[in-house]
């Protein structure tokens, strides 16, 4: 098992320690990835904290900025100020939720980890059931909505394609209407930090590292200010990346059509000579020529452009650049502290 270094044995021990004892609590960090989301900032916290307050555990909350063109980041200073375990990395840009995500974990320390919306559509009144589930030792524990509310319904129509076409073509499973809000333990967060893929499709990605897993039901909210940030060319985009990351099956299809067509071109191939040869040639033709040039081609230029999309995607991993660059850090100071414990 290449996850299980000497430390990780250590940070999963104190999941057993009622709250209180040991040498340290416990300690849950939250990952949230904030793009443009200043009117919401103030009332994610006005929720969250006090929430977080009440469980008992030691806490953090990891913010990344996401190059917000808004106010977020002077509120997230601002609320790094009034609380301390408030703390905030700055990306240089918008790398997208992905990666802002991925930037997140990178800065957890916590035993548990849970990624949330800035949006307030992740309720934090959820998180001690959450945490209730991985006390009893499982190692991943998803929130499953078991109600898409302000979703349209292409939105839904699209997301369950989706799913179906994943399901198919790839051998991970992805949990039905599980979205980032999860809990999962030090070790899990471990593995995923340690994957140096760039097409970072966190569905897919906590979906492949395995672990015990189990989920439990909640009622997703309606964003509580501002916009989603998905249109939907970019949401099919994300559907592709997670397609094409999770599977080979696109680049392999084409061989079996290359095949199923060679056959039947031979069948076809067989009647024509024969007829030939019985009946002589007749001319007409032209018609099955060129509908047999233009589906060829058409079938050809497909695979082309599936070919050079897994190539571009080699050539974004083989330039091996960041995934993500951070311009500055407001309160990782004592982290070097309890890290050094
Ligand atoms: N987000 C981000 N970078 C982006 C787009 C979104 O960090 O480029 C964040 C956003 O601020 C929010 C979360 O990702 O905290 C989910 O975004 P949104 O609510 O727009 O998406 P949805 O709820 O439809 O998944
Ligand atoms: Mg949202």
């Amino acid at each position: 098992d290449p996850s299980s270094g000497a430390g990780l044995k250590e940070a999963a021990a104190p999941r057993t320690l009622p709250p209180g004892q040991g040498a340290g609590r416990p300690c849950l960090s939250i990952v949230i990835p904030f793009y443009n989301e200043g009117e919401n900032v103030d009332a994610l916290f006005e929720r969250l904290t006090p929430t977080l307050d009440r469980l008992g555990m030691a806490w953090e909350v990891v913010c990344v900025n996401d190059g917000s063109r808004d106010n977020t980041l002077d509120r997230l200073i601002a609320a790094h100020g009034r609380e301390p375990r408030i703390k905030v990395v700055e990306l240089s840009r918008n790398f997208g939720k992905e990666l802002a995500l991925s930037a997140g974990l990178r800065h957890t320390t916590g035993d548990a980890i849970v990624p949330m919306d800035a949006d307030l559509q992740h309720p934090p009144e959820l998180l001690p059931d959450l945490i209730a589930r991985w006390r009893e030792g499982f190692d991943v524990v998803v929130a499953v909505r078991h109600a898409r509310i302000g979703q349209s319904f292409r939105h839904r129509l699209f997301a369950r394609a989706f799913y179906w076409v994943f399901d198919n073509l790839s051998e991970v499973r992805l949990p039905r209407e599980a979205g980032d809000f999860r809990l999962m333990d030090r070790k899990v967060v471990d593995v995923i930090n340690r994957m140096p893929e760039r097409t970072r499709f966190m569905k897919g990605i906590f979906a492949w590292v395995g672990f015990r897993q189990t989920s439990i039901p909640y009622l997703q909210g309606e964003r509580v200010g501002g916009e989603a940030k998905w249109g939907f060319v970019k949401l099919l985009r994300l559907a592709f990346d997670g397609l094409t990351a999770f599977s080979t099956f696109p680049l392999r299809v084409w061989s079996i059509v290359g095949m199923v067509v060679s056959g039947v071109a031979f069948v076809y191939i067989v009647i024509r000579l024969l007829r030939t040869l019985l009946f002589g040639i007749d001319v007409p033709g032209y018609e099955s020529l060129l509908v047999t040039i233009l589906f060829l081609g058409g079938i050809q230029l497909i695979t082309l452009g599936i070919i050079g999309d897994y190539l571009g995607r080699v050539f974004n991993e083989v330039k091996g650049r960041p995934l993500f660059i951070v311009r500055s850090v407001h309160g990782f100071d004592d982290q070097k502290v309890s890290a050094e414990r």
